[in-house]
């Protein structure tokens, strides 16, 4: 019978599958610290790990998470065909399909989540750069690209939110919601 996957189960997976992958909310939580905290001086850490699981919940961020990582898993341990196999371990460069299923996941973020995940894939900040780097063993060629497309999610999220408390001050009524 087939079953239904409820999104809290998918949820625990994925965040189970980026530790295990080397990955914490928190370190991704960092990169959108390093992000937004130059707009929002009253940004905390916090905001940005709250910020980083709200995009986590997202069905569609879900499912991309799974699938990168589910390839980099076989390509680790040599379950792909050729050629797509020699393709993912050695991350090659023209291969794009790693930034184009970690690109497609932010559309729904907005520009924000776009232009910041532009700058990640090519600055390559914190874990991104570790993960990029190939230090120590393992296949992230899809790994780094969803982790910013994670803090760039998380980012554009954050720069919403905080425009929306602003105005909430002023008295005016939130209408807004990413
Ligand atoms: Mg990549």
């Amino acid at each position: 019978m087939k079953r239904t996957v409820h999104s809290a189960e998918v949820f625990d997976a994925v965040r189970e599958k980026l530790l295990q992958r080397g990955v914490t909310i928190e370190d991704i939580a960092k990169i959108t610290y390093e992000m937004q905290a130059k707009y929002n001086p009253e940004l905390t850490l916090a905001d940005c790990v709250e910020s980083v699981e709200a995009v986590l919940r997202k069905r569609e961020i879900q499912h991309a998470m799974l699938v990168g990582i589910e390839l980099d898993v076989l390509a680790e341990k040599g379950l792909l065909s050729e050629p797509l196999l020699s393709l993912v371990q050695t991350d090659e460069p023209l291969f794009g399909c790693d930034e184009t299923l970690a690109f497609g996941s932010v559309l729904g973020y907005g520009s924000i989540a776009v232009t910041t995940f532009g700058h990640l894939d090519k600055e390559k900040i914190g874990i991104i750069r570790k993960l990029d780097t190939k230090i120590g063993a393992g296949v992230h060629t899809f790994l780094d690209d969803l982790v910013a497309s994670l803090a760039a999610a998380a980012s554009s999220r954050i720069a919403h939110r905080f425009r929306d408390l602003e105005e909430e001050r002023n008295g005016h009524p939130q209408e807004d919601v990413v």
